[in-house]
């Protein structure tokens, strides 16, 4: 049997979690460190990837989601609302079903990823679908957590950013010590907020003596930090970090620039190169949003900006399964045979 305990248990005293009663948990975090075999000797890099799709609705959502949902239930919440590009909105679904509360969730019209609409379908959240984007999604949900008694648990709210933060330590416990660099895709900036909190954190409580320069990754159709300007119509293969106006840029900024770390820009020609090396080389399926993490190392290594032998995590952030359509767009037709030996075997080229 497994002693895992969820990470409000695991990580107690870093968690402003009061009551171990309301504690609403699928035993999210504990994801996996993984050596890179191929990556990272082609890079001359020490890399290792931390595999959060592994998470219990196959994103790093759920370490936000079970702090959020379990301080809502701490606070007599019956219902949680969020805007999502998808994976918020599979993780919100998914603990309030297990925390007995209603869902409610807005998504951009028609930019969903399949797997992570089927997510919040089958879990009994009320979904709506705007003709808008996330960021019109977002307005619109700020105004009726306001006006009704429903919790927001978009990244806005402050105990998701609590949650996040503990794949920081993980990685410190993983490595017993912190990575020179930190690589991670940006969207609404609440993840990589989240991490350097952690970091500091951890730091400051452990004495570990340093803590990694921020890497932070968007896409170049949807890369308002790093152009310094509001994106109106965000475009990118990439739909987890389709944002044009992040909720925590200000706090991104700080974090990258207190790192002494740096923002950057992958095309979705990039990204798609990323996400085959990942899913040939390294056997890991990863959705494209995270593949943008690997894609921005790759550009930063070749400009120089990270040096060769530097240790380095990058962060993995969502599961491949969730974008289905996207595999298989990318992979071509499935060869056609009959069924018989020889067919086979020349369809094969053996
Ligand atoms: C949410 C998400 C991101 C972006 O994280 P932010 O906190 O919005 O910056 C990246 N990848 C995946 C898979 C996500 O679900």
């Amino acid at each position: 049997m497994s002693n895992y305990l969820g990470l409000i248990r695991r990580y107690w005293d870093f968690i402003p979690i009061e009551d171990e009663n309301s504690i609403c948990t699928l035993l999210e975090g504990n994801t996996p460190l993984i050596s890179s075999t191929y990556l990272g000797p082609w890079l001359g890099l020490r890399l290792y990837l931390k595999y959060e799709g592994l998470n219990p609705t196959g994103s790093f959502k759920d370490r936000g989601m079970t702090v959020a949902v379990s301080k809502a239930i701490e606070e007599g919440a019956r219902a949680i609302m969020c805007a999502s590009t998808g994976n918020t909105s599979a993780s919100a679904a998914a603990y309030a079903a297990k925390g007995g509360l209603n869902c409610y969730i807005l998504v951009p019209e028609g930019k969903i990823a399949r797997g992570k609409l089927a997510q919040a379908m089958v879990h009994g959240a009320k979904v709506v679908a705007i003709k808008g984007n996330f960021d019109d999604a977002l307005r619109i949900v700020r105004e009726i957590t306001t006006k009704f008694s429903i919790k927001l648990v978009n990244s806005l709210n402050p105990f998701r950013l609590e949650g996040q933060k503990t794949a920081s330590f993980e990685i410190c416990d993983q490595l017993g010590r912190a990575p020179e660099y930190l690589c991670i895709p940006v969207g609404n900036a609440g993840n990589i907020t989240a991490y350097w909190m952690g970091f500091s954190e951890y730091h400051e409580r452990h004495k570990i003596d340093s803590r990694p320069r921020l890497l932070g990754i968007q896409a170049e159709g949807a890369a308002p930090i790093v152009r310094g300007e509001i994106v109106e119509n965000p475009e990118t293969i990439a739909t987890a970090i389709r944002i044009g106006n992040p909720a925590r840029w200000k706090e991104a900024l700080k974090a990258v620039e207190e790192s002494e770390g740096h923002m950057e820009m992958v095309s979705d020609k990039e990204i798609i190169q990323a996400y085959q090396l990942l899913a040939q080389k390294e056997g890991l399926f990863v959705e494209p949003a995270s593949a943008a993490s690997v894609a921005g190392l790759i550009k930063m290594v070749r400009t120089g900006w990270v040096e060769k032998g530097a240790l380095v995590v990058c962060v993995l952030t969502g599961h491949g399964l969730k974008d289905p359509d996207v595999a298989l767009d990318l992979s071509g037709l499935i060869t056609e045979c009959g069924p018989t030996v020889e067919q086979v075997i020349e369809k094969l080229g053996l």
